[in-house]
């Protein structure tokens, strides 16, 4: 590969990375300014910007689904008529069980690895 084709190749891939925030014109101006030197002359990077603008169109252009959000409201307003019951703090005794159990599982599973 010759160095000329090496630094093609690295401006490519960085270009890559900054195509998304180009389309959506958040990139620096210096920045800004690399991308369209670099469009100038790579097909495949300028396909790549064409496909993000589409999904930016399409994305900015979609229909908001009311009826999913209305629902999610409806929901969110059901669980905060009926409110959320108080932890019960475990006791002491129901703790000892707990821990306990824990040990006896992690014993039994050291012993199954170390047959
Ligand atoms: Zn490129």
């Amino acid at each position: 590969m010759v160095a000329e084709d090496k630094v093609f190749v690295a401006r490519h891939e960085e270009v890559l990375l900054l195509l998304p925030w180009y389309a959506n014109g958040s990139l620096s101006a210096a920045e800004h300014r690399a991308v369209d030197q670099h469009l100038g002359t790579c097909d495949d990077c300028r396909k790549e910007l064409a496909d993000f603008q589409q999904i930016q169109n399409r994305w900015q252009h979609a229909p908001v689904d009311l009826a999913a959000e209305s629902g999610f409201a409806r929901l969110m307003a059901r669980i905060d008529a009926a409110g959320i019951p108080e932890a019960k703090p475990a006791t002491a005794h129901e703790s000892d069980r707990a821990a306990e159990g824990a040990a006896a599982r992690s014993s039994g599973l050291l012993h199954r690895f170390s047959e």
